[in-house]
């Protein structure tokens, strides 16, 4: 007898946060500084080489002139003083002599010797005791991954699979995300993040499966490994026997029987039994995300992401932002789309903008406080928003709202960007709809002032919850704290509602909270009539709200006002759910 070699099947478990079922092949993405590799090169090489080190120490220089004019510091100022230097770090002479040399004498590769070098540099600037040449240590980091970034060639071009993957990554930040060829990627496998982290919140968008905490997968997989992801159950299945993968063809199978049935009714509007209409709309990201955004069912485009845009293209002139914009906006008239001002800053990192790493990133300069910083960047978004908003529907939000003055200084610019606009004879629409997001305990306390100055609101409970527990919505190890049924969160949902409805605006809910289905009861009951969700439960929440009547719902909602745990709270508004429709949990 023969023994057999087919490779060993080998399960890892994780937490699901994206459904769906993909088999393919891994594409495992590395850590973005490990030291290069050491490979020896050819003595007739040398040139060729430096010619690569010369064409990224260009695209580095072309980037901090970019940024130097986005951020618009005054000649003299102290960020204009960190370009400048960090300019003549890069064009330092004897940097180059050096590298070269070691490139010639060592036959090795010029990624190694510029890193070396720079860590040698890095190294004597730590030691010293002079606080202002310790801080030149930082400028010269910063410069080094500039360049080692554009020496891979990883943000010159996105990451290249010649064939679909799913990708496995330690920890996919967004601008991992947002460098990737989406078209090829038919999932995402992770050992960090939560349900709430972006990278699982774009797989939902994009409809792809997705597990995380998957410990230890990255170790040991390797490009090219044959995998099966279970977006539902949270599994990450090496080499996958036949057996195993009939078994998920009968369940995919079964799957999509139901499926078939939700999705029937999914163009007409939801309302309850007892005839609210609730508006129904979805989350999105990207440009080429509009044939999903209309195939799913959606009413509108209640939040849509600029920030991955961005992260996409970083050095995208107004002309270029306009024309995205209205690409997304024509695709989609007549419905109307929400766009979010950039909201840079926490988990959403541009490494071009950021200066320094700061201590608590989700408590610095993030959102609405970036853009209001950086004026020429937040200027250029916002005339091409009021240029795309000529093409249809356009309503635009500004994020992380602490208070009313944020919203005032940024609508003082929205308008001194129109006047502009019209003085310089491009049209612009008459009236604009605009927004702020509820997303800090400090702007739910004070809706009633915020909801004096917009056309609606929009709560953003991602955030919300995470500020009003002081619990990281990325840390696994608070992750049983994230409860959005606290009922601290619900208190501060309720009056944000009450404050809309006082001004006589709108106020709908874009966080992954009106997504969750066992919600749903709660949501309504709290005077919720606007729910922006993944597209993939656009067709799931208006079934569920076809099954449901406010008056319940608000009877719900009162009972849980009484209670003190959110997991009985959780557990009151899932029996509706489970009574009204049993189809959705099967
Ligand atoms: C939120 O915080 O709920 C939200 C929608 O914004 P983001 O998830 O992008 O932070
Ligand atoms: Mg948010």
């Amino acid at each position: 007898m023969f023994k057999s070699s087919a490779p060993l099947e080998k399960i890892w478990t994780g937490a699901p946060v994206s459904n769906g079922v993909a088999h393919a092949v891994v594409h495992v993405l590395k850590d973005q500084f490990d030291e290069p590799d050491q490979d020896s090169i050819m003595p007739d090489m040398v040139a060729a080489e430096m010619a690569r080190l010369h064409a990224a120490l260009d695209v580095t220089r072309q980037e901090i002139e970019e940024l130097q004019r986005v951020m618009g510091g005054e000649s003299g100022s102290a960020e204009s003083e960190i370009f400048e230097t960090h300019l003549l770090i890069l064009q330092d002479s004897t940097i180059l002599k050096q590298t070269e040399k070691t490139v010639r004498e060592q036959c090795v590769c010029v990624d190694w010797a510029y890193y070396k070098l720079m860590c040698k540099h890095m190294n004597a600037l730590r030691g010293l005791d002079d606080a202002y040449l310790r801080e030149r240590f930082l400028d010269v980091k910063d410069v080094t991954q500039r360049v080692m970034r554009h020496l891979r060639g990883e943000l010159m071009q996105h990451p290249m699979f010649d064939e679909p993957v799913i990708v496995v990554a330690h920890d996919l930040t967004p601008s991992d995300t947002v460098q990737l060829d989406r078209s090829k990627v038919l999932g995402f496998a992770v050992e960090t993040g939560s349900t709430v982290s972006h990278a699982a919140i774009i797989a939902r968008s994009l409809a792809i499966p997705a597990v995380v905490k998957l410990h230890g997968i990255c170790e040991e997989l390797h490009s090219g490994d044959t995998v099966l992801l279970d977006g539902e159950g949270g599994l990450l299945i090496l080499n996958p026997t036949a057996e195993t993968l009939a078994r998920y063809r009968s369940r995919e199978e079964q799957a999509e029987r139901r499926e078939d049935v939700f999705q029937l009714e999914r163009h007409a509007q939801a309302q309850t039994v007892c005839g609210r209409p609730i508006c129904v709309g979805v989350n999105a990201e990207f440009v080429e995300e509009a044939e999903i955004v209309q195939d799913c069912g959606a009413e509108e485009v209640g939040l849509f992401r600029t920030e991955f845009l961005h992260m996409e293209n970083p050095n995208a002139t107004e002309d270029d932002l306009a024309e995205s914009y209205s690409r997304v906006v024509r695709s989609l008239a007549p419905k109307r789309v929400v766009f979010r001002t950039l909201d840079l800053g926490g988990d959403k990192v541009d490494e071009r903008l950021a200066l320094e790493p700061e201590p608590n990133p989700f408590l610095g300069w993030r959102g609405i406080r970036l853009s209001l910083g950086l004026k020429p960047l937040f200027k250029r978004q916002l005339r091409a928003l009021l240029r795309a908003g000529m093409h249809g529907s356009v309503g635009i939000m500004f994020p992380m709202v602490s208070g009313v003055q944020e919203v005032l200084e940024a609508k003082a610019i929205l308008s001194e960007c129109a006047d502009e606009l019209t003085a310089e004879g491009v049209d612009v629409p008459d009236e604009i709809e605009v927004g702020a997001m509820i997303e800090i305990p400090s702007a739910a306390l004070s809706a009633d002032l915020i909801a004096a100055e917009v056309d609606f609101l929009s709560l953003g409970t991602n955030d919300l919850i995470q500020y009003t527990i002081a619990v990281d919505r990325l840390n696994d190890r608070v992750a049983g704290l994230y409860q959005p049924t606290h009922p601290a969160v619900l208190r501060l949902i309720g009056m944000s509602v009450q404050a809309a409805r006082s001004a006589g605006i709108r106020i709908g809910m874009c966080g992954e909270m009106a997504s969750d289905l066992t919600l749903t009861p709660l949501m309504i009951g709290l005077g919720l009539n606007e729910l922006s969700v993944a597209s993939t439960q656009v067709a799931r929440v208006k079934h569920a709200v076809r099954r449901l009547a406010v008056k319940e719902c608000e009877e719900l909602a009162a009972l849980a006002a009484k209670q003190t745990s959110p997991t009985e709270i959780l557990h009151l508004s899932r029996a509706v759910a489970e009574r009204c429709y049993p189809e959705l949990f099967e």
